[in-house]
């Protein structure tokens, strides 16, 4: 230890050194309190030995004013002194003193109680050493951590807690912890706490709460919350770390939105699947899906499926004569005439190819079906598309096949389709602009339409 021996007379001062340098201490000597002073105000000892009676200032007014100056750094100080009786000793140590030994007192003595405060010293400096480490930490932190007392009243507070909330330390210290919250929500949290610290039940303590924040400047921002306790006997604090999260929120903002755009990506490409480019009016493939889905539930259900086939008359001579760009546009037509003729949600009018559209009418009768198919007839007529030559009519016509059938054991899909061609078929033959029908006999189908001349199945 490096041990400041304060003693005027030369004898002693050489028997202690005598004594201490042996035994490994460093040893420096100040000849009175002024002297003493003087070299602590530069120096760092581990241990002050001080006699009392010195000429000017004396051992105790010398350690009242050392402990008054130096009240921080504590170092531990043994009186040495001729005169030990019980008045001086009480003195010795109300002054500042840690022991007081008598001037006669064995070496042994000494250095026993120079080993007991070199120990304390350890402790203290173990002490002062973690609490610096811990203050570090508490810089170094990206969350602003404050204490507050059990009054509310902010106790410490770090450097992230400035600048995460724009108050100066000295703004924040000894302030209410609700100044770091907007003003609506600070009478609730302060009543929580005192309800806290008044016994009651209040969810305060090791969990993580999300609120709003309130800087300085009054921009209100999340934040995340996190109360400890300390409760020591002569300690009552709470601990707080509040977590700045405005750019968590916001990523988790961006991915939400990243995420409802994909979504809605997926929808315009599942539509892209389905949907056919030109006429915007489901697709093969979507027909091809309906029909199976509908033809299966036609077969559990055992309900009648229509199916109609509607092609336009004369298409060839019409894009021949008006050109392709004229031709698509006049499916285009066609096409939302079919589209809106379909009423009911379960019908699926599709484009089945060129200027070829089927229309799926699930639970469709055949007299449903034939006035469905005489509805887009219709309603194509009404478009009145000019038509390129006059052979048909003077306007765009369609000829149309219609199929019901109430899907047995053996149907497949493939033969309700052919059906429905085979009736398309006989429209063409006929002479085009018309609608011609396939029945199922097997049911008995559609009485009174089915005595007219439709195909038989
Ligand atoms: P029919 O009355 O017997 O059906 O005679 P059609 O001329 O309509 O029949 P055909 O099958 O001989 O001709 C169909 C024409 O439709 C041929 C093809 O160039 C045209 N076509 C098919 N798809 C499209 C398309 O997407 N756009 C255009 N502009 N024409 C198409
Ligand atoms: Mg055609
Ligand atoms: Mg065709």
């Amino acid at each position: 230890m490096k041990i400041l021996v304060v003693e005027d007379s030369p004898t002693v001062r050489h028997s202690l050194k005598m004594s201490l340098v042996p035994a490994n201490h460093t040893v420096d000597f100040a000849e009175n309190g002024e002297a003493a002073l003087v070299y602590l105000g530069v120096n760092s000892v581990d241990l002050i030995l001080m006699d009392v009676e010195m000429s000017g200032m004396n051992g105790f007014e010398l350690a009242r004013l050392y402990r008054h100056l130096h009240g921080d750094d504590w170092v531990p100080i043994i009186f040495l002194s001729g005169n030990a009786d019980d008045e001086h000793i009480l003195e010795g140590i109300k002054a500042g003193g840690d022991a007081y030994l008598n001037k006669e007192a064995s070496p042994i003595h000494l250095m026993a109680q120079i080993t007991a405060m070199e120990r304390i010293a350890k402790m203290r400096h173990q002490l002062h050493s973690s609490n610096r480490k811990i203050e570090m930490l508490l810089q170094a932190a990206p969350d602003g951590i404050i204490s507050i007392s059990e009054r509310g009243i902010i106790q410490s507070i770090n450097s992230a807690m400035e600048r995460i909330s724009g108050y100066r330390s000295d703004e924040l210290m000894e302030s209410p912890f609700t100044l770091l919250l907007p003003e609506s929500l600070r009478g609730d949290y302060q009543q929580d706490f005192w309800r806290y610290i008044r016994g009651e039940e209040v969810k305060l303590l090791g969990m993580t709460m999300e609120l709003e924040g309130q800087r300085k400047n009054g921009e209100s921002y999340p934040i995340e919350l996190s109360i400890g306790e300390v409760n020591e006997p002569d300690t009552h604090l709470f601990m707080v770390i509040l977590r700045d999260i405005t750019e968590r929120k916001q990523a988790g903002e961006k991915l939400e939105q990243a995420q409802q755009e994909l979504l809605e990506a997926n929808v315009r490409l599942e539509q892209l699947t389905i949907l056919d480019g030109l006429t915007g009016i489901a697709n093969r493939r979507y027909f091809d899906i309906s029909m199976e889905r509908e033809f299966g539930v036609a077969k559990r259900e055992n309900t009648t499926l229509g199916l109609i086939m509607c092609d336009i008359d004369l298409f060839k001579t019409y894009n021949d004569t008006l050109g392709h760009v004229a031709g698509d546009e006049c499916i285009k037509q066609v096409a939302e005439a079919i589209q809106n003729s379909v009423r009911r949600p379960a019908d699926v009018a599709a484009r089945y190819g060129g200027e070829e559209f089927a229309i799926i009418l699930p639970r469709t009768a055949l007299s449903g079906a034939l006035a469905m198919a005489k509805n887009i007839q219709e309603a194509i007529h009404e478009k009145n598309i000019p038509c390129a030559t006059a052979e048909v009519d003077d306007r765009v016509t369609v000829s149309l096949g219609v199929c019901c059938i109430n899907p047995e054991g053996g149907d497949t899909i493939p033969d309700f389709i052919k059906l429905a061609d085979k009736a398309l078929y006989q429209a063409k033959e006929n002479g085009r602009n018309r609608i011609e029908y396939v029945s199922d006999k097997r049911k008995g189908d559609d009485d009174e339409v089915a005595a007219s001349e439709g195909l038989t199945m």
